[in-house]
């Protein structure tokens, strides 16, 4: 069944989109059948439940931290983590180049925006990502790449306004990138965007990584 699922989301996405596959609440048993079906990208919202994962499961396994992720469990993911898509803080940010120096590593970093109507979506701004990329502490790091944007849009039936969330992200993807000679710290290669309902959209709009979930999985259960 979720070989199945795989299979068809992949065929329907254009080569140059990476398909994460949100395993989340689901058991180890679902991650290892997407696993021996060759897929090797997963996403968590939740730094425990991605450690115990990480610790059970193979080890050429990519861990995806997807959610809104707290100063103070940085260091528990830190040694294996393959990229953080939530980051909207210097302050966090400065916590993963701490966490990642110890480990010796260089974590790749998503910036996420806030491109919702929605006031509880996490994300910056414009104006605080241009802080964030201004600021000394940012350009001081040896242990932190940011290789991209991350965003999610607002939870509604209505296109048009996802589609104008997504284009908005997608033009500040494509200028950073052309300004990005002035960080040795930056390298935009990701937009992530899109999850199980609006994936398509967003792939039309530029996304270069989706995050997909219950089209995968199921629905989750709640407790
Ligand atoms: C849960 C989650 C997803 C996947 O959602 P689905 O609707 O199940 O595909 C994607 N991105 C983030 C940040 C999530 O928390």
């Amino acid at each position: 069944m979720i070989a199945e699922k795989l299979h068809t989301i992949k065929s329907n996405l254009p080569q140059h989109v990476t398909l994460i596959a949100v395993s989340k609440t689901k058991p180890e048993t679902a991650i290892m059948e997407a696993y021996r079906a060759g897929h090797r990208d997963f996403g968590e919202n939740k730094v425990q439940e991605m450690t115990t994962k990480h610790e059970n499961l193979p080890k050429d396994i990519k861990w995806h931290m997807i959610g809104h992720v707290q100063r103070n469990k940085v260091k528990y993911m830190a040694p294996f983590v393959h990229m953080i898509h939530g980051v909207d803080s210097l302050k966090l940010l400065k916590e993963i180049e701490k966490q990642a120096k110890k480990q010796d590593r260089v974590i790749n970093c998503l910036l996420q925006m806030h491109i919702a109507k929605e006031e509880s979506k996490f994300g910056l701004d414009e104006a605080e990502l241009k802080e964030l990329l201004a600021s000394e502490a940012f350009n001081q790091m040896k242990h932190v790449r940011v290789k991209g944007l991350m965003g999610m849009a607002t939870f509604t039936d209505k296109q048009e306004v996802i589609q104008s969330e997504f284009s908005y992200l997608n033009q500040l993807f494509e200028s950073l990138k052309k300004d990005q000679k002035s960080w040795p710290q930056l390298s935009m290669e990701v937009l992530s965007m899109g999850m199980s309902g609006d994936y398509e959209l967003a792939v039309t709009c530029g996304s270069t990584m989706v995050r997909i979930g219950s089209s995968i999985f199921g629905e989750r259960n709640y407790q």
